[in-house]
This record gives C-alpha cells, structure tokens and sequence, in this order.
C-alpha cells in the first residue's frame, strides 16, 4: 500500500523511521492503524501530536535549515507579530542572523529566557538595554524585549500581557533556534492559558513537511510554534549526551575571578584555553559551577593540555572524537565578555590582550560586557 498518510494534527507525513522528525509513530501503532480499515471514526496522529492532545505537551523534533527558513519566508507574507526567543547564556550562539530580512517588516518581540541562570545582583534594566542593543547590531528592529525564565515560570504572564498588546489582534509565530527553550516556554504558556480539550493542532502549510503547532487565542487568531533552527558553531554539537548535560547550566552562574600574572593560562576543562597576555590583569569566568578552571604557566600549556585532556580536564570524555584547538586573539578596548557559543564567557577590562583557543568549528567572539 503506497498510498500516503499524513497526520490529522499537524499535517507532517507520517514516518516510522526518526523519532525525532516530523511525522514519526512508531511501526506498531501504524500497523495497528492500517489494520482497523473498517472503522471510519479512525484518525492517525503523529507521537508529538498525540504527546499534545493527550498531555499537553509539546517534544522537540529536527528540521533542517532549509525548512526553517522555507517557514520564515512564508511568514513574511502573513501579517503576524514575530516573538523571538534568544537564550542569553548563549545569546550569540541563539541569534538567528538576518530574521528581520527573512520576516519582512512585522514587528519582533525579543524574548530573553534563562534569566534564572544570571547572578541575582544582575539589574534587569541594564540587561534589557543590553538585548536592545545587541538586537539591533543584528538587523533586529525589536518593538520590545523582555527577560524569562521558562523552567521558573518568572514574567511568562507579563510576557503573555506583551504579546496581547503588540499583535494587534493578529496571529503570533514564535521562532528561535534549538536550545533555547523555546519548547519549555510553550509548554508554560500552554499550560498557563488553555483546557486540553481545546487544544487543536492543525497545519499551516500542507504539504510542508514542518511540524507546528497553533495555539489558538482568543479571538480566532493563533500563536504558532515554529521548528527551532539548529546552530551549527555551537558546542554542544561536539559534545556527547553526556558531556552536554554537564556543561549545561541548571543553577546561576557563580562568577569565579582570577588574579593573572604575566604569561599565565586558564583551561575551562578541556574545551577552552585563555592565554592571558597582558603583565598583570583579571578575568571573571562565568560557566557553569563545577566545571573545572584549571590555571597554568603559558609555556606549559601545550604539555599540559596534551596529557592531562581526558583525566582533568574534562569535559570532553571522548577525546578521540574531539578537534584540535584553533586560536583567536581578542583586544578589549573596554569591559568585555569573550563568548565561547553554549560554554558561557569570561569577562576582562578593558585594555586586556587575550588568545582564545576553542575547538575547530566553534565560534567564539568579543561583545561588551553583559554584567
Ligand atoms: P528548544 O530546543 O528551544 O525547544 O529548548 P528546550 O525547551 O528543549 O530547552 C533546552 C534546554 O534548556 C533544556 O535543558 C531546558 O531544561 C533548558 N531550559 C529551558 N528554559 C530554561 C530556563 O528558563 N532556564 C534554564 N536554566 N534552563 C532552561
């Protein structure tokens, strides 16, 4: 039987090959679906549509680029509000470049989640400049931002208050890339604002193979989860499970400063190394607690590196797998944060000399200092 089936949710077609596509049920519920031909109330839906119709909850599945961006021009036709979700512990690496381009000239709430993880001294002021501004060096026109955070629940209802005044009664796509929380934000809102039994899911664009989900509003309009978009310079896609989790922040940051003397290194496990180049200056590392910062003379950092990745600095546990190092010199010209993508940073002042070693295909970059 070659005939097609697609489901009834969201309209991706059915797979039983990638749990984590579109589409996917597993081979013994189609079968048992396919064997039940005689019943005509009979509907097919996909596990992530299931998930949602009978918990509530929405899990994450892959998309490529390409779809995602088949999805943003698409919205540039509709008249909608853009929410955004950035992760601000990773904002480079969260950034989608040129979505205002790809969106047209609809309006774009910044969303930063994960304030939970930022040391309470953080004035939130401060921070939302700090979006503003960085929005802005990326082409993005914001109406507004705010700070979230998904896994407390903190300003989700003032969030939900923002989107009801800037989407002047039209629809609101969410997009942001993978991992940043996007789908524990939903879920929030989800829980927050609807009854299960009013949950539909339907399909914006037949035929696409993008699996969203519409959430529908009060006056008829919906709020639509997109795909998050995959960042390839991040980390964590030279990482292990594993080695992810560990490197992944669950609590607030705990700064750690050092003291550094002519010609010393710092080793965040084995997946950074700062070579400090400056007589005498300070640097605060902001990763997460428990990762260890490991501090060497400069001329033993090779040696050191060499024998030690694996046993103390480690993270990476599979260091077979792991690439070489590549190195950047960064200049700061006032207090700044050199950006490791899904790391987290470190913060100088401003006149410090700084090489950068990062693994080959993860970015790193300068920006002023959040905090
Ligand atoms: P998505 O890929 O954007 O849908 O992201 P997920 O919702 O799957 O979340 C990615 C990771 O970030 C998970 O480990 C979440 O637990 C974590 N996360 C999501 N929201 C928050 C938050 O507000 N604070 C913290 N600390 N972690 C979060």
């Amino acid at each position: 039987n070659d005939e097609k089936l697609y489901c009834m949710g969201c309209g991706a077609q059915i797979q039983t090959e990638d749990k984590d596509k579109p589409g996917y049920v597993q081979a013994s519920t189609l079968k048992k679906y396919l064997e039940d031909d005689g019943d005509e109330e009979k509907e097919l839906f996909c596990k992530r549509c299931f998930r949602l119709r009978n918990y509530n909850e929405i899990t994450d599945v892959d998309v490529s680029d390409d779809d995602f961006l088949k999805l943003l021009d698409s919205i540039a036709d509709e008249d909608a509000l853009v929410v955004n979700v950035v992760d601000i512990f990773d904002y480079e690496g969260s950034v989608i470049p040129g979505l205002q381009r790809f969106v047209g000239d609809k309006k774009i709430l910044v969303v930063g989640n994960k304030v939970d993880l930022l040391p309470n001294s953080v004035n939130n002021n401060r921070l939302l400049n700090w979006l503003q501004q960085k929005s802005k060096e990326n082409g993005i026109k914001s109406v507004d931002q705010i700070m979230v955070s998904a896994v407390k629940g903190t300003n989700v209802d003032k969030l939900m208050d923002m989107i009801e005044k800037y989407r002047d009664g039209k629809d609101v796509y969410v997009v942001g890339t993978t991992n940043t929380g996007k789908s524990t934000l939903i879920n929030r809102i989800i829980s927050a604002r609807t009854d299960v039994k009013d949950l539909i899911t339907t399909s914006r664009f037949p035929g696409t193979t993008l699996d969203q989900i519409d959430i529908p509003l009060d006056d008829g309009h919906n709020l639509i989860d997109t795909p998050g978009i995959i960042h390839r310079y991040q980390l964590a896609h030279f990482l292990n499970a594993n080695d992810l989790k560990t490197v992944t922040p669950k609590k607030p940051l705990r700064p750690a400063t050092f003291q550094l003397r002519d010609n010393q290194t710092i080793f965040v496990a084995g997946l950074a190394r700062f070579d400090f180049l400056n007589e005498r200056t300070n640097a605060t590392f902001y990763v997460t607690q428990g990762l260890p910062l490991h501090r060497t003379k400069t001329a033993n950092a090779d040696e050191f590196y060499k024998k030690h990745l694996g046993d103390i600095l480690t993270p990476p546990t599979d260091i077979k797998e792991f690439p070489e190092f590549k190195s950047q010199i960064f200049s700061a010209h006032e207090k700044s944060d050199i950006v490791i993508y899904g790391l987290g940073w470190l913060t100088i002042p401003a006149g410090t000399k700084v090489k950068a070693y990062v693994p080959d295909g993860v970015r790193v970059s300068i920006r002023n200092a959040i905090i």
